[in-house]
């Protein structure tokens, strides 16, 4: 699990504060969203795919009509993938499936950018662990997500 929900919904923030400030939550939740797969047990697989990313922009488009909100799903959805691409893992098969259906490769880029968030909470670690690489997952995205947020609102406020 590569890097936490705290880390993916950031990067869904920033897909969403460039391209559709007015769903940012919805870009968040596209951000967290390929982990459903843990509630079947297969992580990394066909939702940490591109093709499941344009899927998903696909009902966005056909659900509320604006290719604009569909593209910041998609990439919303795309950095995700990009995360767990770029981040740690630990448990095969390392990386994540990007370019399903075309392939069902794993793909990893061996950067470990992002710490791997630990489910072993039975390690005397796992605390301080966690809080650390959610820690580094603010530090890497939170500036580029706060700065984005306070130029769009200078941008909103009226001109005086
Ligand atoms: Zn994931």
């Amino acid at each position: 699990m590569v890097p936490s929900p705290v880390g993916h919904a950031l990067g869904g923030l920033i897909v969403g504060e460039v391209l559709a400030p007015s769903a940012l939550i919805l870009c968040a939740v596209a951000g967290v969203l390929p982990d459903v797969d843990f509630a079947w047990g297969g992580h990394n697989r066909e939702t940490h795919s591109l093709g499941a990313a344009i899927l998903t922009g696909l009902i966005v488009l056909a659900w509320k009509r604006s290719p604009r909100l569909a593209i910041a799903v998609t990439l919303s959805w795309a950095t995700h993938i990009l995360f767990d691409w770029l981040g740690s893992d630990d448990t095969p098969p390392l990386g994540v499936m990007a370019l399903w259906p075309l392939n069902s490769n794993f793909y990893f880029a061996d950067a470990f950018v992002f710490d791997a968030i630990s489910r072993r909470y039975w390690l005397d670690n796992f605390f301080t662990h966690n809080a650390w690489a959610v820690a580094m997952e603010i530090a890497i995205l939170g500036p580029p997500a706060a700065v984005l947020w306070l130029r769009r609102r200078r941008a909103d406020r009226p001109q005086s």
